[in-house]
């Protein structure tokens, strides 16, 4: 099995419609400072940005440029990310959603089996370097923190889906969730895992139903809240 990753190729893509004037504000929020429309926005900054991404198992970094917006109206800036990002996340959205799911989806999972594919853990060379950079079980316990908080993001992707589905019993299963009570010690706890779910089941729901990603529009749309 391949662990989930952005490819090279994804983010040689977005590299290349930053460079043809592609990258668009459509789909930003209004300016959460002063309400000016995302499409007065103006380009501001050009940022090189990091990405970690697996190839072959390794963690091997990528580059490519985000564009930063500016609001006319108040000069407040904001990052642009493509579908592959969250913000502050080095790691691409399909490792972040991916392993993540895969914790929250089983049973029994640990954070240390949740960094193995078939055995192996993501990052170690076969050979040499133990120096190497490897997938942290912490990082995992990270992303589900992250993912766990996206609660406008699912709020509105569920109000689309219900929409186009209204016998969907999609509402009755994400209340019906349960974590089991290995996983965690706080309520916090239990309350983020449980929000990790939803979102994994709801992304699950909605690439079936509009064949896209909520991470292609639908986040960004919600400042990733
Ligand atoms: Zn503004």
């Amino acid at each position: 099995m391949m662990p989930p990753t952005a490819t090279i190729e994804d983010i040689k893509a977005h590299q290349e419609r930053v460079e043809k004037d592609k990258i668009t504000p459509d789909n930003l929020p209004p300016c959460s400072r002063c309400s000016v429309e995302s499409e007065f926005f103006k380009i501001h900054a050009y940022r090189e940005r990091r990405f970690l991404i697996i190839i072959e198992m390794l963690i091997k970094a990528a580059y490519c440029s985000l564009v930063r917006f500016i609001c006319p109206g108040c000069g407040k800036t904001f990052t642009h990310y493509p579908d592959f990002a969250i913000p502050y996340k080095h790691y691409t959205q399909p490792s972040i959603t991916g392993f993540s799911a895969s914790y929250v989806e089983s049973e029994n999972m640990t954070y240390q089996q949740a960094v193995m594919v078939d055995n192996s853990a993501v990052g170690y060379p076969e050979s040499d370097s133990t120096d190497a950079p490897t997938l942290a079980p912490t990082t995992i316990h990270r992303w589900i923190t992250t993912l766990g908080q996206f609660t406008q993001t699912c709020r509105t992707s569920l109000t689309l889906l219900v929409q186009e589905n209204p016998i969907s019993s999609i509402c009755r299963d994400l209340a019906r969730l349960n974590i089991p009570h290995q996983k965690y010690k706080t309520d916090q706890r239990r309350k983020q895992l449980i929000g990790c779910r939803q979102m994994v089941i709801i992304e699950d729901f909605f690439q079936t139903t509009f064949q896209t990603s909520i991470f292609t529009k639908l986040a960004t749309r919600c400042a990733f809240g």
